[in-house]
């Protein structure tokens, strides 16, 4: 029997992995979650232990993944997680892992999320999805035109993930001069024909409304193919559960052990995908949510109010990844905390759409979360400068900013004979001007990146103006069509 998914909301029709992979959100607004979480028995996870990263992402995709034919999937996997993709190991730390366990103390680890080309860890999924959607469209003969708006990480990720492959093209606005000088030179620099790098005269949230003019105009969306890889694609997801499952077993010797996790956190993706692990039956006994100043996410596990804010209300911190206000994942682990009470959660989203509060204290649904092990905290600029400093201090290594957010909160919730797994979702060099601030120096750069502001750039500057985007996106394809 295959997987069906359905919505968060209830009101749309259940579909298998294949066919919610290119789209976005359900019909009726909601999230895509499998009608139940596979589960692995004692004796699944005695086979599992010992199995490197491509072996244990095939056995656990291949639970969700159930209707493409095995043999595709795990190819389409083994050419995901290679060495040469996740390069960017610290020195000491095998490529080989792919997620390289990093001892820290006895029972305080870094699992290395971040040795992927864009130094961070939505390469773990992305890359995936780059070979997932290629091998779809070819199967349906299709082809897809990704418009998305970046201030960073995401839109570099779905660059390198999506560059040279058949059937796609990138569309990506980024704000003109807005993102550090790395960030830019890594999204620029890249010369592949399908990938267009529009630089918008406007800030982020001009390019955002850009993006949204353009899904807003369904002919137009249905003419042109356009497509997103925004964080709330399942696909996505169900990558990132197999590296809880990596760490898990690195950092212990029987499955008779527990480990906690902590997870810098923002749309609450990253963190979704460890609730999710856990219900799947591994070992975790807590998943901490840390989060920077913007802690709409420490608000709700410390009181069982969910109050989004809007976006004016976002600050801009050193820890930028996570600057959000409203999680836009979260609403997945709510319908399982609602034990999927899909009737309730609409109410309670109608809420969150308007603008609201939620209270998910009535009839003791707050109650409830102490029983999934998610705890959280928050962290400010000052702790994380201090946080780097001491990391290095102590333990001779250099973090960053988000991790710091990260460690800072892993910290509070350590507990004797159990292993505290810090995920490392970003490398230091990434964010020189806070390294400087923390350390006095810049942070250590992979030898492969260190000409890359000098590498020539590819870019378009544009006004912020949806109906010069729709024009580019109609010239770009049909001569791409006529070639
Ligand atoms: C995206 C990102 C995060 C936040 O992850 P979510 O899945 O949105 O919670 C944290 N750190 C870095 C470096 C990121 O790029």
């Amino acid at each position: 029997m295959v997987m069906q998914y359905i919505s968060t909301r209830g009101g749309s029709p259940s579909q298998n992995f294949s066919q919610i992979l290119l789209g976005g959100l359900a019909p009726d607004g909601g999230l895509y979650l499998p009608e139940s979480y596979p589960q692995f028995s004692k004796s699944d996870l005695d086979a599992m232990r010992g199995m490197n990263y491509r072996e244990l992402a095939f056995a656990v995709l291949s639970r969700f993944a159930d209707d493409i034919p095995p043999d595709d999937l795990r190819a389409l996997i083994d050419r995901t997680y290679t060495a040469s993709t996740f390069a960017y190991a610290r020195d000491g730390d095998s490529a080989e892992d792919i997620t390289p366990l990093h001892r820290l103390a006895p029972d305080l680890f870094l699992l290395a999320l971040s040795n992927g080309p864009t130094l961070a860890f939505k390469d773990m999924a992305m890359q995936l999805l780059g070979n997932l959607f290629e091998y779809a469209l070819a199967k349906q003969h299709a082809e897809l035109n990704i418009v998305g708006a970046t201030s960073g990480d995401t839109g570099s990720a779905a660059e390198y993930a999506m560059r040279g492959k058949r059937g796609i093209r990138v569309f990506m606005l980024s704000p003109l001069g807005k993102m550090s000088r790395f960030q830019t030179a890594q999204m620029f620099s890249l010369q592949d024909a399908n990938i267009f790098n529009l630089a918008v005269e406007g800030v982020f949230d001009d390019c955002q409304d850009m993006v949204k003019a353009i899904s807003n105009d369904l002919g137009f969306k249905q003419r042109y193919h356009i497509g997103a890889v925004n964080s709330i694609n399942w696909g996505r997801i169900a990558a990132q559960v197999v590296y809880y499952f990596k760490g898990y077993f690195a950092a212990t010797r029987s499955n008779d052990e527990k480990v906690s996790f902590s997870v810098p956190s923002g749309n609450f993706g990253n963190v979704c995908a460890g609730h999710i692990a856990r219900m799947m039956g591994l070992p975790i006994h807590r998943l901490v949510v840390a989060t920077n100043e913007n802690d709409v996410l420490d608000e709700f596990f410390s009181t069982g109010i969910y109050r989004p804010r809007p976006s004016a209300q976002t600050l801009h911190t050193s820890s930028p990844s996570m600057d959000i206000s409203k999680a836009s994942n979260f609403e997945r682990f709510v319908a399982d905390l609602l034990e999927r009470d899909s009737a309730s959660l609409s109410r309670f989203w109608r809420q969150v759409e308007l603008g609201q509060a939620v209270d998910l204290r009535e009839n003791g649904v707050f109650d409830r979360v102490a029983d999934y092990g998610l705890v959280s905290g928050s962290n400010t600029h000052a702790g994380r400068v201090a946080t780097i400093r001491a990391t290095w201090d102590k333990y001779a290594t250099v973090i960053d900013p988000h991790t710091a957010d990260g460690l800072a909160v892993g910290l509070a919730y350590t507990e004797p004979g159990i292993p505290m797994i810090v995920l490392e979702t970003a490398q230091p060099a990434k964010f020189d001007d806070t390294i400087h601030e923390a350390l006095g120096r810049a942070s250590d750069r992979p030898a492969a990146l260190a000409g890359l502001e000098a590498l020539p750039q590819r870019f378009e500057v544009m006004p912020a103006d949806a109906g010069r985007l729709k024009q580019y996106i109609q010239t770009q394809t049909s001569s791409m069509e006529n070639k």
